[in-house]
């Protein structure tokens, strides 16, 4: 089996850089918030251009400390996308918050506005009070943030844009994680910009906002950790997981173009077959990350073969995600019923990810492409 994502060609090309970055942090041992923490949080708020990056113990985090600075808890609900890793919605019920469903756009594959606004205008009063709107930038791409910005002001909810598969990507110009209220980010070792272990980051445009998450992460710490002026948690970012991704980042923009690359190889090679491989349509002026490259099959059972006929070849494939967060059991006392939510259905039925990481050789992502085309012709 060739690797799904190659994270052992990744750090044999990095090997050096990765190494001094660590050594230096076993040679001060301030392994608790050390110099490399806010090293980063100043590099990737540079990247990203936004005012204040917190950072954090993982991308979970970075979604439930946003919720946690603005209070939000019981009596409040939060609309947000099915299409989507649990830790989206978890997060908001953790908090004793309501998840609201709505469905995506059958072309991006991210929440769709109109449907938040349909959400919005047929509100149930028995959810709860609307605060906020979780968007997903699915496998990379930026979902439709200036509408649902617009949205969201004009509702007077907050928007968080959950970027923990868009790290690098771009919209307009602009850098994911820049257009929410907040924007969370993770460093889980499959994502793009990944470190060796757990980790996440938290991006906001207000010195105050950046000052609460900073006093959440560490046990709600006011002057100092004995003086606690808020219930927070524990959730700062290991110094030798901050060294790793400051390592990486100084490659990260070649990866992404590498990414970029095994991208238009898969589509040159996909796109002829039609109805038969659905591709992800990158929004006009969006630039994704690439954390996942997936397609739709006809159907499930064309996705299945296709699956197989691709195992059997020794190329691995995976699928995110076969069944919606409103369908799935930890939900099932919110109500939702199979049909609820047709698009993001239709799509979790029928979706599949081939192999994408900026280390596959040129070669071998025109053998997978055309292994993929064979297999769904
Ligand atoms: C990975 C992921 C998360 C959670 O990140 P962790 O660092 O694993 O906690 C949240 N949302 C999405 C969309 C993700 O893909």
């Amino acid at each position: 089996m060739i690797p799904f994502i190659d994270l052992a060609a990744q750090f044999a090309a990095r090997e050096t850089a990765i190494r001094s970055r660590m050594d230096a942090v076993l040679a001060h041992g301030k392994y608790i918030m050390g110099p490399e923490v806010r090293e980063l949080e100043q590099r990737l708020a540079a990247y990203i251009g936004s005012a204040h990056c917190v950072t954090c113990a993982s991308g979970t985090d970075a979604l439930m400390l946003p919720l946690m600075a603005e209070g939000v808890g019981p009596g409040d609900a939060v609309i947000t996308t099915s299409f989507t890793f649990i830790a989206t919605a978890e997060v908001i019920s953790l908090l004793g918050a309501r998840p609201v469903f709505v469905d995506i756009e059958a072309d991006t594959w991210n929440i769709s506005p109109r449907a938040v606004q349909e959400c919005l205008a047929n509100w149930n009063p028995g959810w709860g009070r609307p605060r906020a709107i979780i968007a997903v930038d699915i496998f990379g791409l930026p979902a439709a943030a200036v509408e649902l910005r617009r949205i969201a002001d004009e509702h007077g909810l907050l928007l968080i844009e959950d970027a923990a598969q868009s790290f690098g990507a771009s919209l307009d110009g602009k850098r994911a994680a820049s257009f929410g209220h907040y924007a969370a980010t993770s460093f889980f070792p499959a994502k793009p910009l990944g470190c060796y272990g757990d980790g996440g980051a938290v991006f906001c445009a207000h010195a105050e906002q950046a000052a609460r998450l900073d006093s959440l992460r560490v046990h709600g710490k006011g002057t100092d950790k004995y003086d606690n002026v808020r219930i927070g948690v524990n959730s700062r970012l290991d110094t030798l997981q901050a060294a790793i991704v400051l390592a990486k980042l100084d490659y990260f923009d070649e990866e992404l173009a590498a990414r970029q690359q095994v991208a238009q190889t898969y589509a040159a090679a996909l796109a002829e077959l039609g109805d038969r491989a659905i591709l992800q349509n990158i929004s006009v002026g969006a630039v994704s990350a690439w954390a996942q490259y997936s397609l739709l099959a006809s159907d499930g059972s064309v996705r299945a073969a296709a699956q197989e006929i691709l195992k059997s070849a020794g190329i691995p494939t995976a699928v995110y995600y076969p069944k919606p967060l409103h369908l799935q059991t930890a939900f099932a006392h919110l109500g939702y019923r199979a049909g609820d939510l047709p698009v993001c259905e239709n799509v979790c039925s029928r979706i599949f990810s081939l192999p994408m990481h900026p280390y596959m050789p040129q070669g071998q992502a025109k053998a997978i492409a055309a292994k993929a085309a064979a297999a769904l012709a």
